[in-house]
């Protein structure tokens, strides 16, 4: 957790979006039209990590604005949000040409340049892996198939490893009930990351009163609160 304020981290959020779209420090900036720093709130409670820009993203310098984009806007507003209230980003922030698969040096130069940054500074509670490059960065050697919409969590914060919408829009009809089951845990987890990270309240001094005869007997309780969602 960064003791930074927010305007100090908002400063240096900006000045990698800055870095990255000025990037040569891997061979990936040779073929892109636009870098793709990320999109969303310097203080979201989610962040979701994809793979690396695509045609459309690389034209427009935005994460997820094709039909990717649109599932997981769907997917957002089955659980009332928008993607406006997400930041959403990529482990490469070029797109790799003809949509290859980054190789480990870029990134291991992306992240170790930017992504593992932003996380720092937007301190999400939740981060979603969105396919197997951005899983393998915190699930090594996992397996989708058997670790998808099963959070770990680590120094309070949730590790939700999904499919990458694109991988869920070629199966559509089999995958996308799945898919729901999976975004659906999220507001629950953000609900725990909150609650786990207050500080538990110092109890008030306890004056000695004597037990009367009449005091209720011990063990009555009051009904737990009802936690809201987000
Ligand atoms: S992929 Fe990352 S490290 Fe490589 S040029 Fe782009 S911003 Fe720089």
């Amino acid at each position: 957790m960064t003791t930074m304020s927010f305007e100090e981290r908002t400063t240096e959020l900006d000045a990698i979006a800055a870095a990255v779209r000025a990037c040569v420090k891997c061979q990936l900036h040779k073929g892109r039209t636009k870098a793709v720093p990320g999109a969303g709130p310097y203080n979201a409670d989610i962040m979701f990590i994809g793979e690396g820009p695509g045609y459309h993203e690389d034209q427009q310098g935005l994460p997820f604005v094709g039909a990717s984009g649109k599932l997981l806007e769907e997917m957002l507003g089955k659980i009332g949000l928008k993607r406006d209230q997400v930041f959403i980003t990529n482990v490469v922030k070029c797109r790799p040409p003809e949509n290859r698969d980054p190789l480990p040096v870029e990134i291991e130069t992306c992240t170790g340049n930017y992504l593992f940054r932003q996380i720092e500074l937007i301190d999400p509670k939740v981060i979603v892996t969105l396919g197997r490059f951005s899983m393998g960065l915190f699930f090594p050697g996992a397996k989708i198939s058997q670790i998808h919409g099963k959070a770990k969590w680590e120094k309070g914060r949730a590790y939700l490893p999904m499919f990458h919408p694109a991988a869920v829009l070629r199966s559509l009809e089999s995958m996308k009930p799945q898919y729901e089951v999976d975004f659906r845990k999220l507001p629950e987890l953000v609900e725990q990351a909150k609650k786990d990270a207050k500080p538990a309240p110092s109890a008030p001094p306890t004056p000695e009163t004597p037990k009367k005869d009449d005091d209720p007997p011990s063990g009555s309780s009051t009904p737990p609160k009802q936690l809201s969602l987000f």
